[in-house]
C-alpha cells in the first residue's frame, strides 16, 4: 500500500480508537499515527540492504517497486498484532494502547488486503519471513527482474 492510501486510512482509524476508548484522544492520536509510522520499518530495510541514504524518490522506489533483495518489515508482523490484542484484551493497555492497536492493526490489514498481489499469502507472519531468511526471491510472488539478475550474476560468477 502506498503512503497516500494510509495517510488516507489514518482518519477513519482515529475515529474508530476514539470510539472504541469512549473518547479518548490520546487514543485517537495514536491510532492515526501508528496507522502511518508503522511503515518507518522500511526505512531500516533500505538502509540495511542500500548501505546509504540514497534520498527521498530514490527510497520509494525501491520499496513500491519490490526491489529490496531482503525484506525483514519487522513491525509488519501479524504476531505483533496478536501481541497488541492479548494487552488490549487483558485490560493491560491504557487508552493510548488501544490506539496504537487498532492502527497497526488496520494497517497490516491494508497492507495483507492490498499487497496480496505482490507478495505471498503468508509474507505478513514474521516467522515466515524469517523461514524464508527475508529472501526477496522467495517472498514477492514474482520477484522483479534485478533480484532475478542478482541472483543470475552471482550464479555465473
Ligand atoms: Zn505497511
Amino acid at each position: 500500500m502506498k503512503l497516500a492510501q494510509h495517510c488516507m486510512s489514518a482518519v477513519p482509524l482515529a475515529v474508530a480508537a476514539y470510539a472504541a476508548t469512549s473518547g479518548s484522544l490520546a487514543a485517537a492520536f495514536m491510532a492515526g499515527a501508528s496507522s502511518v509510522l508503522i511503515d518507518c520499518d522500511h526505512v531500516l530495510d533500505y538502509l540495511l540492504c542500500n548501505k546509504r541514504w540514497g534520498g527521498l524518490p530514490h527510497f520509494f522506489a525501491m520499496c513500491d517497486e519490490g526491489r529490496l533483495p531482503r525484506l525483514y518489515l519487522l513491525l509488519h508482523s501479524f504476531e505483533l498484532v496478536i501481541f497488541l490484542w492479548l494487552l488490549v484484551g487483558t485490560g493491560v493497555a491504557a487508552a493510548w494502547g488501544v490506539g496504537l492497536t487498532i492502527g497497526v492493526t488496520g494497517h497490516m490489514l491494508m497492507d495483507w488486503v492490498g499487497n496480496r498481489h505482490l507478495v505471498k499469502q503468508s509474507f505478513y507472519w514474521l516467522w515466515y519471513r524469517a523461514a524464508n531468511r527475508f529472501d526477496g526471491n522467495e517472498l514477492y510472488l514474482t520477484p522483479p527482474d534485478p533480484l532475478h539478475a542478482v541472483a543470475n550474476e552471482a550464479g555465473r560468477a
